[in-house]
């Protein structure tokens, strides 16, 4: 994966900075738009060369890297549990331990580049118009789509962690003015139910500015549309058949939504569907870490699709350009 690691590295080292949310919002003038765009040319073009050479595409290597990740969770869990039943674990096994820390870190660094570059991909596809743009509060949706995705080149100041777009939840359809970036450290707790990192900030004007395919539907919707949308009951079922779609498809493959990821695990988050909702839509589905296992013995780690956004979001991932007809079909 050495070929990987140093082209990642070149892209994200121009793209730092302006590569923001998993679909990347980026501040940028004119000059630098055309900078990345070229940068991102290049790459693609790159990429190709290598992944021709390594006889695979994006999707395959992604995949390949993914199952590699599931592999080396599993062989974490053992351990987990080994530790629990033995009260500790052998210097061997200790050992190994932390090589498979590592072997994770560097999985997720893979997953980060291979991101980078199918958006790279997405920049230099000529059906698509890519064009900065700032958000306002009609739009407000577009930053809703990316709350809970995985970001690149946004990290911790404190802990370096990756941060994630959230809202404040006591909102129901958040405005502009109620979003921020968390640090993901704050989905790590302890055993003494302390989070590993509490930071949080304020989102900049420059975080407004966001760099997007102004083809895409939902770039023509208005907030207040998508929320009509998600939330009408004749529109429910349709909803409903689409979403549970991709909750089978997740499960038979076992490889979930690219753009949603485990801080912890780093796996790709599986779309699931609550029993009991009580007739609230908003909360009907979420997003859970396959480390989940019951009786609190796995991973907690979930994302609610609690808003409109949030909902339009994951179809938008999983049906693409076809996400429109979900809502209109
Ligand atoms: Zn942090
Ligand atoms: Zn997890």
């Amino acid at each position: 994966m050495s070929w990987l690691r140093t082209l990642g590295r070149e892209f994200t080292k121009v793209a730092e900075g302006l590569v923001r949310a998993g679909k990347a919002a980026v501040a940028a003038t004119a000059p630098v738009v055309r900078k990345v765009m070229q940068s991102a040319r290049d790459t693609v073009d790159e990429l190709a060369r290598r992944m021709q050479r390594a006889r695979g595409d994006a999707q395959s290597e992604q995949e390949v890297v993914e199952r590699q990740l599931q592999e080396v969770n599993a062989r974490i869990a053992r351990l987990h549990r080994a530790y629990r039943d033995n009260g500790g674990l052998t210097d061997r096994e200790k050992a190994e331990w932390q090589r498979l820390k590592a072997r994770r870190e560097a999985l997720v660094r893979d997953l980060d580049d291979l991101q980078a570059g199918t958006f790279a991909e997405g920049v230099v596809d000529p059906d698509r118009e890519y064009e900065s743009t700032t958000v306002t509060e009609q739009k407000a949706h577009l930053i809703d789509m990316l709350t809970g995705q995985t970001t690149y080149g946004k990290k911790c100041r404190v802990c370096r962690r990756a941060m994630t777009l959230q809202w404040n939840r006591s909102v129901g359809t958040p405005g502009l003015r109620d979003f921020f970036w968390g640090c993901s450290g704050w989905y790590i707790v302890g055993n003494t139910g302390r989070h590993a990192c509490r930071y949080t900030e304020m989102l900049s004007q420059d975080d407004f500015r966001i760099f997007m395919d102004v083809t895409r539907p939902e770039f023509q919707m208005k907030a207040e549309d998508v929320r009509r949308k998600v939330m009408d009951p004749g529109r429910r079922q349709r909803l409903r058949q689409a979403l549970d779609a991709v909750r089978t498809q997740n499960k038979e493959s076992d490889i979930g939504l690219a753009h949603y990821r485990c801080p912890v695990h780093g796996e790709s988050l599986r779309l699931q569907r609550k029993s009991d909702s009580g007739g609230d839509f908003l909360d009907e589905y979420f997003l859970g870490c396959p480390r989940w296992l019951p009786r609190n013995e796995g991973c907690n780690f979930l994302i609610k699709l609690k808003s409109p956004g949030r909902v339009a979001g994951v179809l938008q991932e999983a049906y693409g350009t076809n996400a429109a007809q979900v809502f209109d079909g």
